[in-house]
């Protein structure tokens, strides 16, 4: 399937989930992740008009970046290793994995202006995701404060994969409320305004419990 006719289905959730939530839908930003696809799709996926693309590896956001021709609004969703920071800071708007010190001293060494960051959490406390817990959120972001080119514009979960609904929202809900709590900390660099969170499982529900950025991969250029 064309990525217009999926993007056309996406946004008619979006705008569903929406209605139901009572949210206006220019609060919700989509991100075309583009991991599992070729340059001429991810190419395609802006000529639909998506204009975020998310990539969780910097080979392959490089890749992608330097082949394909139209202006795209990066973001790495990836683990990002200290190591490798130098090879995305001047390529990506924002970076959604922030759970490490030593990862945020590097961007601050590294960068020439604030970079936008959310700070991944792991809500669900599945083993098999990378991320803060809850209880260790603020303490981090307050060690952040100390990194001027750090700037945690809200934080990132990847719920489990799977059809409970409840627990999914449970997990959504616990980040917003999270979200809340860092607000009102109203720490200099950490405005905290956004959510990223919903994948193409579980979009709906993560826009209904708050989110402004949802990351899809399958459902919007995933081949099928
Ligand atoms: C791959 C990936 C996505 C997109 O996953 P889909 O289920 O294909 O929509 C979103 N977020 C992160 C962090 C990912 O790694």
């Amino acid at each position: 399937m064309k990525v217009i006719d999926k993007l056309k289905s996406v946004k008619e959730n979006v705008r569903i989930a929406c209605e139901r939530s009572g949210r206006n839908v220019d609060e919700v930003n989509i991100v075309a992740v583009t991991k599992y696809v070729s340059n001429e799709r991810a190419q395609e996926a802006l000529e639909a008009g998506l204009v975020h693309l998310g990539e969780n590896r910097d080979v392959g956001l490089l890749e992608k970046r330097d082949n394909i021709s139209q202006e795209a609004v990066w973001h790495f969703i990836g683990t990002l290793q200290s190591r490798k920071v130098k090879n995305i800071i001047h390529k990506v708007s924002y970076i959604h994995s922030l759970d490490r010190l030593s990862v945020a001293s590097e961007i601050n060494k590294r960068a020439d202006k604030p970079v936008s960051c959310f700070v991944q959490v792991n809500v669900s406390g599945e083993e098999s995701k990378h991320g803060l817990t809850p209880q260790e959120v603020k303490a981090f972001l307050e060690d952040l404060t100390k990194f001027e080119k750090v700037k945690v514009v809200g934080l990132m979960t990847m719920a489990p994969h799977s059809d409970d609904e409840e627990m999914l929202r449970s997990c959504f809900r616990k980040l917003k409320t999270l979200q809340q709590e860092i607000q009102e900390m109203a720490l200099h660099n950490a405005p905290c305004t956004e959510l990223s969170m919903g994948m193409s499982n579980d979009y709906m529900i993560a826009i209904e419990e708050g989110s402004t950025f949802i990351r899809i991969g399958t459902a919007l250029v995933g081949e099928d």
